[in-house]
């Protein structure tokens, strides 16, 4: 089952207008124990659904180190480009693949 992600705000503003079950303790405070459990999930399954992708973590690999002009590679898709040199790529935050798109900040 794919995660689904919604927004933290929503989630404050569902549980600020659930109602609440309060318990009395002794000399008769107050003390909130919990949410009213229908409204919290009416409220949850009400909040819009974000459009999100999760974040896919790479590096660049350098197949022969012996060869100068031989190109980067994204360490997920396998992507390079002969026409770009190896500094710009280095360069890149993320794997211009659109297929891909990984982000390039993985400790190797
Ligand atoms: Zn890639």
């Amino acid at each position: 089952m794919a995660e689904k992600y919604i927004k933290l705000s929503d989630v404050k503003d569902v549980l600020a207008n659930a109602g609440r079950v309060t318990e009395y303790i002794y000399d008769g405070y107050e003390s909130i124990s919990g949410y009213v459990i229908d409204d919290v999930d009416d409220g949850l399954t009400e909040i819009p659904i974000a459009d999100v992708a999760p974040v896919v973590h790479a590096h660049w690999i350098k197949y022969d180190v012996d060869i100068a002009e031989h190109p980067l590679h994204c360490s997920v898709c396998g992507w390079s480009n002969h026409h770009i040199s190896n500094r710009e790529i280095e360069n890149f935050g993320f794997c211009p693949n659109p297929k891909c798109g990984a982000k390039m900040d993985e400790e190797i």
